[in-house]
């Protein structure tokens, strides 16, 4: 009872009498009140008080003929309470046990609250505005003040006053109905009492209001009174906390199962890095698949926070910390093993932004004869290339570009238990039986360069540097393979000779290049054509046009295309396939860079001494054979000269 307003201290009958009185209010119809020759004439309290013989017709005759005589109007209750023909206990009575067919106005204006020209401008400004309640207009236009109105009302009629700013609704009431509907009747149900439920009216006395509260709770309600605004606030107050529930009910246990259910689904779906974006909006997962982002899934953008707080504890980055980039790293345990996630936080205008890249994951580890080499360029590489026994051997291309999956394959077809392989990674992306792989941790202090001081003492055969990124990694590489080392890394350039160049730029000796590099490979990953969709594809003059060949030159060709089916989300690829450029330095690319030649008299004498096919080359034989797709090579690959015909390509890579 506390949250009840009870003025004039005579709460005990009034929430005694509601039940009955609601039940057998609304037990009755809801008509429009007919007005009876009585109510026109006198108005509806002086009908009911004449009706239930509580006065006599005569006395309110008597009265009214008083009325008329006053120099200033009066109400006609006024004047029958001077007579002493009624008092206000009976009128009270009365009312209450006929407040069915009491109108708010009427009834304001018969106790002489307000004025027949007061309601008549209520009436007019409601007219204009049906969504208003009379009471409510009443109360703005101060034609009444709120705390009469909740006087009138509670202790008049008897309705219980809520306030409800102090009052708990209780939600599983409130959910029985939709909120517009709420909204749309101006009421809100608080609670169950007994068998009945507590409903709150801004116009109580309003029928089609109680009438639609009687559709939803059954006449067992109890009609009680707030005003309109606080109906509102509350309705407001509930909203906003189903939406924040929403985000709380995503509790600790729920947060960690969706996070796991998106690593879960990306494992599943040969997904190499997973993005978590805030967007004004929404929180969007994407995943980047065979190289593109699709979209995963969205979730409401108050899961931002939760989501990623759970990622930061996941892999023990700085969960207080949101102004600063992070990173870390998982290690995520599932039924197939274990799943190494790299972990980068990006701040933006719309929160943090999460990027987590699948390490480590099945199927990574390709043998050497998987990863897209065509069959003369691969033994090339085998038999030329990872056999020397000391040397070094670059693979190089843009990140995303499969070079280290390339160098994991190397390892693996190099690995024995002959020989010793030490490894130096940021960080280590897939752990392969037999070598000791070193994952560097400048948070720890384990850097690079302090890595590789070490690394040579290790008694190594075989010494990996994940990327060669600056002079003194690229100087620890040469003087490992001038050693008698075989040194195999990867590198950031657009196609083998920018590789050599590059090298050359960091202030290598030409010398040291010259004879210690064995191979330069430039790699790409192109998405292959999907199998289940894949149907012959007929070149126009525009792909001619930007392969910059004649339709003669690639006579032989079998391009394909997919046209988009639910095995490849209808995108017509699925997988990828690695493209390479393989440059095995011979005497004359020696000479060429000893001679510090430019890189493009460098490329033509590696082209024509070497056997070199170029990346773009190495495409086109591959769209030809309807591995990938002209539009691929078109978006992925540098075309640096005219490529040669197919039949010239085919046999220098033994397709
Ligand atoms: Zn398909």
């Amino acid at each position: 009872m506390d949250d009840v307003m009870e003025p004039g201290g005579s709460s005990n009958d009034i929430t005694e009498s509601i039940p009955d009185n609601a039940d057998k209010a609304l037990d009755t119809p809801a008509p429009e009140p007919q007005p009876d020759p009585l109510t026109a004439k006198y108005g509806e309290i002086i009908a009911i008080l004449i009706r239930s013989e509580y006065i006599a017709l005569e006395q309110v005759e008597y009265a009214e003929r008083i009325r008329k005589k006053l120099p200033s109007p009066k109400p006609l209750l006024e004047i029958l309470k001077e007579l002493k023909y009624i008092t206000d206990g009976r009128v009270r009575e009365a009312i209450r046990t006929n407040r069915v067919s009491l109108r708010i106005g009427s009834l304001l204006l018969e106790l002489g609250y307000i004025s027949a020209d007061d309601l008549q401008a209520a009436f007019e400004i409601q007219a204009g505005d049906k969504s208003k309640k009379l009471g409510e207009i009443l109360v703005s236009q101060n034609y009444i003040d709120e705390r009469k109105l909740v006087e009138i009302l509670s202790l008049q009629l008897g309705f219980r006053y809520v306030e409800l700013e102090f009052t708990h609704i209780d939600r599983l009431i409130f959910a029985a109905a939709p909120v517009k509907f709420y909204e749309k009747h101006n009421f809100i149900p608080i609670r169950k009492e007994d068998d009945y439920v507590l409903v709150a009216f801004a116009d109580p006395l309003d029928q089609r209001d109680i009438g639609a509260a009687r559709e939803v709770f059954g006449r067992k309600i109890i009609p009680a009174f707030a005003l309109k605004s606080e109906i509102n606030a509350a309705i407001e107050k509930i909203k906003r906390g189903a939406q924040a529930r929403r985000s709380i009910d995503m509790d600790e246990d729920s947060i960690a199962g969706l996070v796991n259910g998106i690593i879960i689904a990306a494992l599943e779906n040969r997904v190499s890095d997973i993005h978590i974006e805030p967007l004004q909006d929404r929180l969007r997962v994407r995943f980047r698949q065979d190289g593109v982002l699709l979209h995963h899934k969205d979730f409401p953008v108050d899961a931002a926070q939760a989501m990623t707080s759970r990622i930061k504890i996941m892999c023990q980055a700085d969960i207080a910390e949101k102004r600063r980039h992070q990173g870390g790293r998982i290690f995520f345990d599932h039924t197939g093993g274990q799943l190494d996630l790299r972990v980068s936080f990006y701040v933006t205008v719309y929160g943090e932004k999460i990027v987590m890249r699948l390490l480590n994951r099945k199927g990574q580890l390709l043998e050497l004869s998987q990863i897209g080499m065509l069959p003369r360029m691969l033994d090339r590489f085998r038999d030329e290339a990872l056999i020397s026994p000391s040397g070094v051997l670059i693979i190089t291309g843009p990140t995303g570009s499969g070079k280290t999956s390339t160098v994991y394959s190397c390892i693996n077809h190099i690995n024995s238990p002959q020989i010793s392989i030490i490894t130096a990674e940021e960080p280590v992306e897939y752990i392969i039986d037999g070598i000791a792989q070193c994952s560097i941790n400048p948070k720890i202090n384990l850097t690079f360069e302090e890595t590789l001081r070490h690394i040579v003492r290790q008694d190594p055969d075989v010494i990996v540097i994940g990327e060669i990124r600056d002079n003194y990694s690229a100087e620890v590489a040469v003087h490992a393979a001038l050693t008698g080392h075989k040194v195999l890394t990867t590198f950031h350039t657009e196609d083998s000779i920018g590789g050599l160049i590059r090298l050359l730029n960091m202030d290598i000796e030409a010398f040291l290049i010259s004879s210690t590099v064995v191979c330069v490979v430039a790699q790409r990953l192109l998405r292959k054509v999907c199998p289940s969709c894949e149907m012959p594809y007929q070149p126009t003059s525009k792909d001619f046009q930007f392969l910059s060949y004649a339709p003669t030159e690639l006579l032989g060709a079998n391009f394909k295309k997919g046209r988009g089916c639910g095995q490849c989300r209808h995108t017509g690829y699925l997988g990828r396939t690695g493209v390479f450029e393989l440059l095995i330095l011979d005497e004359l690319v020696r000479n060429a860079i000893l001679e510090r030649k430019t890189s493009h008299e460098i490329r033509k004498i590696s082209v024509e001494s070497t056997g070199l096919v170029t990346l773009f080359e190495d495409g086109i034989v591959k769209a030809a054979d309807g591995i990938t797709t002209i539009d691929e090579v078109l978006r992925c690959l540098p075309k640096l000269q005219k490529p040669r015909p197919l039949s010239t390509l085919r046999r220098l890579v033994g397709a």
